[in-house]
Protein backbone atom coordinates (compact mmCIF):
# COMPACT_ATOMS: atom_id res chain seq x y z
CA UNK A 1 0.00 0.00 0.00
CA UNK A 2 1.31 3.37 -0.79
CA UNK A 3 2.36 5.46 2.02
CA UNK A 4 1.22 9.17 2.26
CA UNK A 5 2.19 12.15 3.92
CA UNK A 6 0.61 14.72 6.67
CA UNK A 7 2.02 17.99 6.69
CA UNK A 8 1.53 20.28 9.63
CA UNK A 9 2.75 23.95 9.39
CA UNK A 10 2.99 27.67 10.02
CA UNK A 11 4.89 30.66 9.34
CA UNK A 12 4.55 34.34 11.26
CA UNK A 13 6.03 36.13 8.12
CA UNK A 14 3.61 39.90 5.74
CA UNK A 15 2.09 38.43 2.99
CA UNK A 16 1.38 41.49 0.62
CA UNK A 17 -2.10 40.76 -1.24
CA UNK A 18 -3.00 37.62 0.52
CA UNK A 19 -6.28 37.43 -0.49
CA UNK A 20 -4.92 37.33 -3.85
CA UNK A 21 -1.91 34.53 -2.61
CA UNK A 22 -4.44 32.17 -1.03
CA UNK A 23 -6.05 32.10 -5.01
CA UNK A 24 -2.90 31.14 -6.19
CA UNK A 25 -2.12 28.65 -3.29
CA UNK A 26 -4.77 26.76 -3.53
CA UNK A 27 -4.57 26.51 -7.68
CA UNK A 28 -0.98 25.16 -6.50
CA UNK A 29 -2.25 22.52 -3.82
CA UNK A 30 -4.72 21.06 -6.50
CA UNK A 31 -2.14 21.26 -8.97
CA UNK A 32 -0.42 18.42 -6.87
CA UNK A 33 -3.39 16.53 -5.71
CA UNK A 34 -3.02 17.57 -2.07
CA UNK A 35 -6.26 17.87 0.47
CA UNK A 36 -6.08 19.58 3.43
CA UNK A 37 -6.40 22.97 5.07
CA UNK A 38 -4.41 26.36 4.85
CA UNK A 39 -5.63 29.61 6.43
CA UNK A 40 -3.57 32.70 4.36
CA UNK A 41 -3.98 35.90 6.53
CA UNK A 42 -1.99 39.05 6.30
CA UNK A 43 0.09 37.83 8.85
CA UNK A 44 0.95 34.87 7.11
CA UNK A 45 0.24 30.64 6.50
CA UNK A 46 -1.06 27.90 8.73
CA UNK A 47 -1.76 24.67 7.24
CA UNK A 48 -2.37 20.85 7.11
CA UNK A 49 -1.71 19.30 3.79
CA UNK A 50 -1.52 15.64 2.60
CA UNK A 51 -0.63 13.66 -0.16
CA UNK A 52 1.43 11.36 -1.54
CA UNK A 53 5.20 11.49 -0.61
CA UNK A 54 6.47 13.09 -3.37
CA UNK A 55 3.80 15.86 -3.59
CA UNK A 56 4.39 16.57 0.08
CA UNK A 57 8.19 17.04 -0.59
CA UNK A 58 7.01 19.06 -3.76
CA UNK A 59 5.29 21.35 -1.69
CA UNK A 60 7.82 21.47 1.07
CA UNK A 61 10.23 22.78 -2.05
CA UNK A 62 7.95 25.30 -2.98
CA UNK A 63 7.20 26.75 0.54
CA UNK A 64 11.02 27.04 1.45
CA UNK A 65 11.56 28.46 -2.21
CA UNK A 66 9.99 31.36 -1.30
CA UNK A 67 12.18 33.79 1.16
CA UNK A 68 8.92 34.96 3.15
CA UNK A 69 8.11 31.35 4.34
CA UNK A 70 12.19 29.65 3.87
CA UNK A 71 12.01 28.94 7.44
CA UNK A 72 8.95 27.57 7.71
CA UNK A 73 9.39 24.00 10.06
CA UNK A 74 6.96 20.78 8.85
CA UNK A 75 5.88 18.34 11.06
CA UNK A 76 5.64 15.17 9.30
CA UNK A 77 3.67 12.39 9.47
CA UNK A 78 3.78 8.89 7.25
CA UNK A 79 0.04 8.05 6.69
CA UNK A 80 -2.11 5.30 5.03
CA UNK A 81 -4.56 7.61 3.70
CA UNK A 82 -4.93 11.27 3.39
CA UNK A 83 -5.91 12.49 6.09
CA UNK A 84 -8.67 14.85 4.49
CA UNK A 85 -10.95 14.65 1.62
CA UNK A 86 -11.19 18.08 0.03
CA UNK A 87 -8.64 21.19 -0.11
CA UNK A 88 -8.96 24.16 0.88
CA UNK A 89 -7.35 27.71 1.39
CA UNK A 90 -9.14 30.55 2.80
CA UNK A 91 -8.11 34.10 3.11
CA UNK A 92 -8.93 34.91 6.81
CA UNK A 93 -7.57 38.08 9.23
CA UNK A 94 -5.46 36.02 11.64
CA UNK A 95 -3.50 32.62 11.09
CA UNK A 96 -4.83 31.37 14.03
CA UNK A 97 -8.00 33.10 15.46
CA UNK A 98 -7.14 35.13 18.37
CA UNK A 99 -9.72 38.08 18.20
CA UNK A 100 -6.41 40.09 18.37
CA UNK A 101 -6.24 41.88 15.13
CA UNK A 102 -4.01 45.05 16.49
CA UNK A 103 -0.72 43.72 15.74
CA UNK A 104 1.05 47.19 17.55
CA UNK A 105 -0.30 44.94 20.49
CA UNK A 106 0.22 41.24 19.04
CA UNK A 107 2.58 40.98 16.49
CA UNK A 108 4.48 37.64 17.11
CA UNK A 109 6.77 38.76 14.11
CA UNK A 110 8.40 41.03 16.12
CA UNK A 111 7.67 40.04 19.50
CA UNK A 112 6.54 36.53 21.39
CA UNK A 113 7.67 34.17 24.31
CA UNK A 114 10.82 32.58 23.74
CA UNK A 115 11.36 29.12 22.02
CA UNK A 116 12.29 26.15 23.43
CA UNK A 117 13.21 23.24 21.82
CA UNK A 118 11.54 20.13 22.88
CA UNK A 119 14.59 18.76 25.09
CA UNK A 120 14.80 22.68 26.67
CA UNK A 121 11.00 22.30 27.15
CA UNK A 122 11.65 18.47 28.76
CA UNK A 123 14.80 19.85 31.40
CA UNK A 124 12.71 22.40 32.37
CA UNK A 125 9.07 21.16 33.14
CA UNK A 126 10.33 19.68 36.85
CA UNK A 127 11.77 23.12 37.50
CA UNK A 128 9.87 24.61 40.84
CA UNK A 129 9.39 28.49 39.38
CA UNK A 130 7.93 26.79 36.22
CA UNK A 131 4.38 26.92 35.55
CA UNK A 132 3.41 25.12 32.35
CA UNK A 133 -0.04 26.55 30.28
CA UNK A 134 -2.26 25.28 27.88
CA UNK A 135 -3.61 27.29 25.72
CA UNK A 136 -5.54 24.89 23.75
CA UNK A 137 -9.62 24.44 24.16
CA UNK A 138 -11.15 22.02 26.37
CA UNK A 139 -12.18 19.27 23.68
CA UNK A 140 -8.66 19.15 23.03
CA UNK A 141 -6.80 18.98 27.06
CA UNK A 142 -9.41 16.91 27.80
CA UNK A 143 -8.72 14.19 25.46
CA UNK A 144 -4.87 14.67 26.79
CA UNK A 145 -2.16 17.14 28.57
CA UNK A 146 1.48 17.59 29.97
CA UNK A 147 1.07 16.53 33.53
CA UNK A 148 0.85 19.23 35.66
CA UNK A 149 -0.34 21.78 33.53
CA UNK A 150 -2.78 24.49 33.92
CA UNK A 151 -5.51 24.16 31.52
CA UNK A 152 -8.03 26.93 30.63
CA UNK A 153 -12.06 26.50 30.54
CA UNK A 154 -12.49 27.86 26.96
CA UNK A 155 -14.55 26.66 24.08
CA UNK A 156 -12.24 28.20 21.35
CA UNK A 157 -8.89 29.94 21.34
CA UNK A 158 -10.42 33.68 21.06
CA UNK A 159 -11.33 32.98 24.45
CA UNK A 160 -8.21 33.00 26.08
CA UNK A 161 -7.27 36.70 26.17
CA UNK A 162 -10.35 36.89 28.68
CA UNK A 163 -8.61 33.92 31.10
CA UNK A 164 -5.80 36.33 31.21
CA UNK A 165 -6.59 37.90 34.78
CA UNK A 166 -7.29 34.46 36.29
CA UNK A 167 -3.03 33.51 35.73
CA UNK A 168 -2.11 36.82 37.45
CA UNK A 169 -0.62 34.91 40.39
CA UNK A 170 1.99 33.16 38.16
CA UNK A 171 3.37 36.65 36.72
CA UNK A 172 6.71 35.98 38.65
CA UNK A 173 6.85 32.33 37.38
CA UNK A 174 8.47 31.29 34.48
CA UNK A 175 5.28 30.31 32.29
CA UNK A 176 5.43 27.98 29.51
CA UNK A 177 2.91 28.01 27.00
CA UNK A 178 2.13 25.18 24.98
CA UNK A 179 -0.08 23.91 22.24
CA UNK A 180 -0.68 21.53 19.66
CA UNK A 181 1.91 22.55 16.52
CA UNK A 182 3.09 25.91 17.92
CA UNK A 183 1.08 28.53 16.25
CA UNK A 184 -1.11 29.27 19.16
CA UNK A 185 1.50 29.91 21.25
CA UNK A 186 3.45 32.38 19.04
CA UNK A 187 0.14 34.70 20.03
CA UNK A 188 -0.42 33.56 23.52
CA UNK A 189 2.99 34.41 24.69
CA UNK A 190 3.08 37.41 23.12
CA UNK A 191 -0.15 38.52 25.40
CA UNK A 192 0.80 37.08 28.20
CA UNK A 193 4.23 39.36 27.84
CA UNK A 194 1.97 42.01 26.85
CA UNK A 195 0.14 41.63 30.18
CA UNK A 196 3.58 41.96 32.33
CA UNK A 197 4.28 38.28 33.04
CA UNK A 198 8.48 38.49 33.05
CA UNK A 199 9.48 35.17 31.75
CA UNK A 200 7.54 33.62 29.24
CA UNK A 201 8.33 30.64 26.91
CA UNK A 202 7.02 28.44 24.20
CA UNK A 203 7.26 24.99 23.26
CA UNK A 204 8.69 25.19 19.11
CA UNK A 205 6.44 23.26 17.57
CA UNK A 206 4.23 21.85 19.99
CA UNK A 207 3.16 18.32 21.11
CA UNK A 208 3.54 17.02 18.06
CA UNK A 209 7.26 18.02 17.85
CA UNK A 210 7.50 17.20 21.19
CA UNK A 211 6.37 13.43 20.81
CA UNK A 212 8.74 13.28 17.80
CA UNK A 213 12.27 14.92 19.00
CA UNK A 214 11.58 14.19 22.83
CA UNK A 215 8.99 10.80 22.72
CA UNK A 216 6.72 12.76 24.14
CA UNK A 217 7.16 12.07 27.16
CA UNK A 218 4.99 13.10 30.54
CA UNK A 219 2.09 13.98 27.88
CA UNK A 220 -0.86 11.95 29.30
CA UNK A 221 -3.03 11.01 27.05
CA UNK A 222 -3.44 11.14 23.22
CA UNK A 223 -2.88 14.84 21.17
CA UNK A 224 -6.47 15.95 19.68
CA UNK A 225 -5.34 16.84 15.90
CA UNK A 226 -7.33 19.09 13.04
CA UNK A 227 -8.01 16.25 10.63
CA UNK A 228 -9.83 13.16 9.96
CA UNK A 229 -7.35 11.23 12.73
CA UNK A 230 -8.75 12.82 15.32
CA UNK A 231 -6.40 11.88 18.11
CA UNK A 232 -2.97 10.49 17.60
CA UNK A 233 -0.45 9.21 20.40
CA UNK A 234 2.79 11.35 20.99
CA UNK A 235 3.91 9.66 24.76
CA UNK A 236 6.38 6.70 23.26
CA UNK A 237 8.43 6.89 26.78
CA UNK A 238 5.37 6.70 29.81
CA UNK A 239 1.87 6.37 27.81
CA UNK A 240 -1.09 6.61 30.02
CA UNK A 241 -5.11 7.90 29.57
CA UNK A 242 -6.33 10.74 31.12
CA UNK A 243 -9.82 11.37 28.99
CA UNK A 244 -12.62 9.94 30.50
CA UNK A 245 -16.16 8.40 29.02
CA UNK A 246 -18.37 11.80 28.35
CA UNK A 247 -21.52 9.56 29.72
CA UNK A 248 -20.12 7.25 32.28
CA UNK A 249 -16.96 8.57 33.52
CA UNK A 250 -14.85 5.62 32.51
CA UNK A 251 -11.16 5.94 31.50
CA UNK A 252 -11.41 5.88 28.18
CA UNK A 253 -8.59 7.21 25.08
CA UNK A 254 -11.29 6.45 22.58
CA UNK A 255 -13.15 9.64 20.67
CA UNK A 256 -15.94 9.39 18.95
CA UNK A 257 -18.20 11.57 16.45
CA UNK A 258 -21.60 11.82 17.70
CA UNK A 259 -23.51 9.38 15.25
CA UNK A 260 -26.21 12.09 15.11
CA UNK A 261 -24.74 13.97 11.93
CA UNK A 262 -26.76 17.54 13.00
CA UNK A 263 -24.80 17.10 16.19
CA UNK A 264 -21.47 15.69 14.99
CA UNK A 265 -19.68 16.35 18.37
CA UNK A 266 -16.37 15.25 19.15
CA UNK A 267 -16.94 13.34 22.74
CA UNK A 268 -14.82 10.53 24.64
CA UNK A 269 -16.69 7.67 25.00
CA UNK A 270 -16.59 4.07 26.12
CA UNK A 271 -17.03 1.01 24.12
CA UNK A 272 -20.22 0.11 26.45
CA UNK A 273 -21.49 3.66 26.31
CA UNK A 274 -21.20 3.80 22.31
CA UNK A 275 -23.06 0.52 22.14
CA UNK A 276 -25.41 1.66 24.32
CA UNK A 277 -26.00 4.93 22.86
CA UNK A 278 -25.74 3.80 19.55
CA UNK A 279 -22.65 6.31 19.04
CA UNK A 280 -24.44 9.21 20.33
CA UNK A 281 -23.53 11.35 22.35
CA UNK A 282 -26.93 11.53 24.42
CA UNK A 283 -30.06 10.02 23.97
CA UNK A 284 -31.76 12.72 22.72
CA UNK A 285 -29.08 12.70 19.81
CA UNK A 286 -30.36 9.17 19.48
CA UNK A 287 -33.72 9.27 18.20
CA UNK A 288 -32.40 12.05 15.65
CA UNK A 289 -34.22 10.13 12.35
CA UNK A 290 -30.92 10.80 9.97
CA UNK A 291 -28.30 9.17 12.54
CA UNK A 292 -25.62 7.24 11.41
CA UNK A 293 -25.44 3.11 11.69
CA UNK A 294 -22.81 2.85 14.22
CA UNK A 295 -20.09 0.65 13.44
CA UNK A 296 -18.40 0.38 16.49
CA UNK A 297 -15.53 3.03 15.36
CA UNK A 298 -17.37 6.14 16.07
CA UNK A 299 -16.18 7.47 13.19
CA UNK A 300 -17.95 8.87 9.75
CA UNK A 301 -15.65 9.83 6.45
CA UNK A 302 -17.55 11.03 4.00
CA UNK A 303 -17.12 9.27 0.29
CA UNK A 304 -13.43 10.38 -0.89
CA UNK A 305 -13.88 11.85 -3.92
CA UNK A 306 -10.87 11.95 -6.36
CA UNK A 307 -9.35 15.57 -5.41
CA UNK A 308 -8.38 16.15 -9.20
CA UNK A 309 -11.95 16.22 -11.32
CA UNK A 310 -13.92 17.60 -8.11
CA UNK A 311 -14.64 20.91 -9.14
CA UNK A 312 -14.81 22.73 -5.85
ZN1 LIG B 1 -19.14 5.23 29.14
ZN1 LIG C 1 -24.87 14.32 19.79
Amino acid sequence: MEKFNTLLYYCYSPIANAEQFAADHLKFCKSLDLVGRIIVADEGLNGTVSGTKAACAAYMEAIHADERFAKTEFKLDEVDEPSFIKMHCRYKSEIVHSGLRDTSIINPNEKTGKHLEPTEFKEMIDQEDVIILDVRSNYEHSLGKFKNAITLDIENFREFPEKINELAQYKDKKVLTYCTGGIKCEKASALLLHHGFNDVYQLHGGIIKYGKEAGGEDFEGKCYVFDNRIAVDVNTINPSTVSKCYNCGTVTAKMINCANPECNEHVTQCDECGTKLHGCCSEACVTNPRRRPYDGTGYYVKVPQPVNISAK
